[in-house]
């Protein structure tokens, strides 16, 4: 069998390695002069905003995800909040997610003045627990948005269910999950809309902010398509309020590059994926760290490999010491946020994203990673229980 401790020659872990936590230079070293090459086609065209590698890029991941439409925008954030727009959210209306993700996915209900309802993530996956979907509903739920977090889609076939029966638009916020399936169908292909985020860290990072909505429904295609370039007609007259959220062509350029390697990165993650999960088991140590969990029938792109960790701060602590990069995603759920504390939630109103945040820790998941790099993350973590 495979032994990637045989790399040192015996099974204790070497003393010190740099892991860092993301590292993006590499990527770009691999794809250098394609990447450049295509900066300066754009260069050379002088058409800096949309236009035609913005819709060369539309059609690319539309096809890739499986829908109809793509229409891209300038970030993650704002491909949720046109979404929201497009399905009509207005002051006072409800919208129903999750307090364990990223900020964004709230606070554009909120820049609608319209009101989060949160639900709580099943403990398993930290994904939303479609179980208390239904009772959470009202006559002004406008929409649901489930977040695919760290890769791996929601329940979706469940959550659409309930929400058909309701007429409830679901909106799903896949800014992490570009790629991922659930039983062969894409994230982004389930809900009315699909947001996708290119931030750089994203498994399909651009060199800036961008951002990107994918549909099957041609009226929601054609508003959120307006709604980025302030709904005019005719370019200076303008019937409602729109927002100005396009995506530009250098982002679109690099990010047709960049693409064509999603699916080697993923299926690279996935491997790394597997062999943190052989490394722990190995070394004993699922006592103390419980791993990721992808439901069956779910394909995950892994972008982040997140644990659950037992005295976590101070292995957090440990592992800085030791030279090997780590986050905590989420540390506070966001109805423990201060902004959200006139919704009127407090400690205890949802203890499984609570705890969550309370446990959890991710570790380095960049395909680029070595395997002698996760082989000492995980034997620096087996050296942290052994000596506490
Ligand atoms: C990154 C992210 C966003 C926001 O995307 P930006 O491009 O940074 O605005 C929203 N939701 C989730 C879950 C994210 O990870």
């Amino acid at each position: 069998m495979h032994d990637p401790f045989q790399a040192f020659g015996h099974k204790e872990n070497v003393e010190f390695m740099n892991v860092p936590f993301l590292d993006l230079q590499m990527q770009f070293n691999q794809i250098r002069s394609e990447i450049m090459s295509a900066i300066e086609a754009v260069c050379e065209e002088q058409h800096f905003i949309l236009g035609s590698r913005v819709i060369e890029l539309e059609q690319t991941l539309a096809s890739y995800i499986g829908c109809d439409y793509a229409v891209g925008v300038a970030s993650g954030s704002d491909a949720l909040l046109l979404a929201l727009m497009a399905v009509d959210v207005q002051p006072g209306d409800e919208v129903v997610t999750v307090p364990f993700t990223f900020f964004s996915t709230a606070s554009v209900i909120s820049r609608l003045q319209a009101i989060p309802v949160f639900i709580d993530i099943r403990p398993d996956t930290f994904l939303m627990d479609p179980a208390q979907l239904e009772t959470r509903l009202t006559s002004r739920t406008k929409a649901i948005i489930p977040v695919h977090l760290f890769g791996q889609c929601a329940d979706m076939d469940v959550i659409l269910d309930v929400a058909h029966r309701k007429g409830i638009p679901v909106i799903e916020d896949a800014c992490q999950a570009i790629g991922a399936t659930r039983r062969g169908v894409r994230a982004g292909a389930w809900g009315v809309a699909g947001c996708f985020s290119f931030f750089p860290s994203k498994n399909l990072g651009g060199f800036g902010d961008g951002g990107l909505i994918t549909t099957n429904d041609p009226d929601l295609r054609d508003t959120i398509s307006s709604l980025r370039v302030h709904v005019s007609r005719s370019g200076y007259e303008h019937v409602c309020m729109g927002v100005n959220s396009r995506l530009d062509a250098l982002q679109a350029a690099v990010l047709t590059v960049k693409s064509r390697y999603l699916d080697v990165w993923n299926a690279t993650r996935r491997a790394h994926a597997s062999l943190y999960a052989q490394l722990f088991a190995e070394a004993n140590l699922l006592d103390r760290v419980s791993l990721p969990w992808i439901e069956p029938g779910n394909e995950s792109i892994f972008h982040q490999y997140t644990i659950r960790a037992k005295h976590r701060d101070q292995l957090m602590a440990y592992l800085t010491q030791k030279g090997i990069g780590h986050r905590v995603y989420y540390p506070t759920p966001l109805h423990l946020q201060d902004c959200y504390r006139h919704l009127g939630y407090g400690p205890g109103s949802f203890p499984v994203s609570e705890s969550a945040a309370d446990t959890v820790l991710s570790l380095p998941i960049f395909p680029e990673l070595s395997k002698e790099q996760i082989a000492y993350v995980v034997g620096t973590i087996q050296d942290f229980y052994r000596l506490g």
